[in-house]
């Protein structure tokens, strides 16, 4: 069965289970008609003053049909329950997932049995299929040392490809091969000449709404070399079990493991600046306060608020950014 995720839950049970995960930001995002999901939202009533992501989500999964979702209550997004529940009214069927509060193992170990049982599966044939998958996860890092470490995948495609473990396409197979086909692009080229000169950043936060931000990005000669969230995605860190794979996991829980690996990549991949993106009405902006005490690189906060290119306005505030960046380099 398909059923849709409001973000990356424990995939392993729902593929043990037999089901087919379907990230529901991704098939929004994707969708050609992307736009009219958020009209309808607001239509039937969400205020305009709300994300575009819960909006898209709602309207992706009523148009598309979608009878079953996996809502994460805690840890993920403060507008989650209410989404859940406007979706209830149409009868979609909730399966609700949280991520305990200070990543308590004892806690996210009840959480992965109880959504195991959900499944229709157990923890012995959801950790065996982690091990299925933990070959997948080896290829996407593959693809991230990729782009950090000689800019053959650039930050876009290192993006796309692990955004998309969060459900591996609802077929692990042809994610797979989608990588494979990445993988064998970039053996076939040489390593951008003007890579090692570039300027490296970092993007930070949730995904942005706006994908023509690596673009813009690029066309001002930096280089995303560091997708912050999406990493966390696809959970490349090497874990003993589910439960310490959904530990490691730093997104869900608080602030400080970000941190602690937002500024352990900066050291690693020679990061010189960090683009915040925040999404228009989303109460992890607060976060952005944090991020800039905490950061000792500089931070530009770019907000976005509907899909579509990135404003005039921001495209012109990252060209500032760079600029100074460039110009601090200079007087080193
Ligand atoms: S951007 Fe913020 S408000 Fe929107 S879905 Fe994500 S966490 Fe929720």
């Amino acid at each position: 069965m398909k059923i849709g995720i409001t973000t990356t839950v424990p995939v392993e049970a729902m593929l043990a289970g037999g089901h087919t995960p379907v990230d529901l930001n991704n098939l929004f995002i994707s969708h050609a008609r992307r736009a009219d999901f958020i009209e309808r939202a607001e239509r039937n009533g969400y205020p305009v003053t709300c994300c575009g992501w819960v909006k898209g989500i709602y309207g992706a999964v009523l148009s598309e049909g979608i009878e079953k979702i996996v809502a994460v209550m805690q840890g993920d997004c403060s507008n989650t329950q209410a989404l859940a529940e406007s979706l209830e009214l149409h009868g979609v069927e909730i399966v609700p997932f949280s991520y305990p509060f200070g990543r308590d193992r004892r806690l996210l170990r009840e959480q992965l049995a109880v959504f195991c049982r959900r499944m229709g599966t157990t923890m012995t044939e959801a950790e065996e299929m982690r091990l299925i998958l933990a070959g997948i996860r080896k290829k996407l890092q593959i693809i991230d040392d990729l782009t950090w470490q000689d800019g053959r995948i650039n930050g876009f495609d290192n993006h796309i490809a692990l955004v998309s473990a969060s459900d591996m396409f609802g077929d692990p197979d042809a994610f797979e091969r989608e990588l494979d086909r990445l993988l064998e692009k970039a053996s076939r080229k040489k390593a951008p000449v003007d890579f090692q000169h570039a300027i490296k950043l970092g993007l930070v936060g949730v995904p942005p709404i706006n994908p023509d931000i690596y673009d813009c990005i690029e066309q001002n000669e930096a280089r995303i070399v560091f997708n912050e969230v999406q990493r966390q995605f696809a959970m490349l860190d090497s874990a003993s079990d589910l439960v310490e794979q959904y530990a490691n996991y730093t997104y869900p829980y608080d602030i400080s493991g970000r941190i602690a690996d937002i500024k352990e990549q900066i050291r690693l991949r020679g990061i010189c600046g960090i683009i915040h993106y925040v999404q228009a009405f989303c109460f992890r902006q607060i976060e952005d306060l944090i991020l800039r005490k905490k950061l000792s690189v500089p931070v530009l906060s770019i907000e976005g608020n509907y899909p579509g290119p990135l404003s005039a306005q921001n495209r012109l505030r990252i060209e500032t950014f760079t600029e100074n960046i460039k110009l601090a380099r200079g007087s080193e």
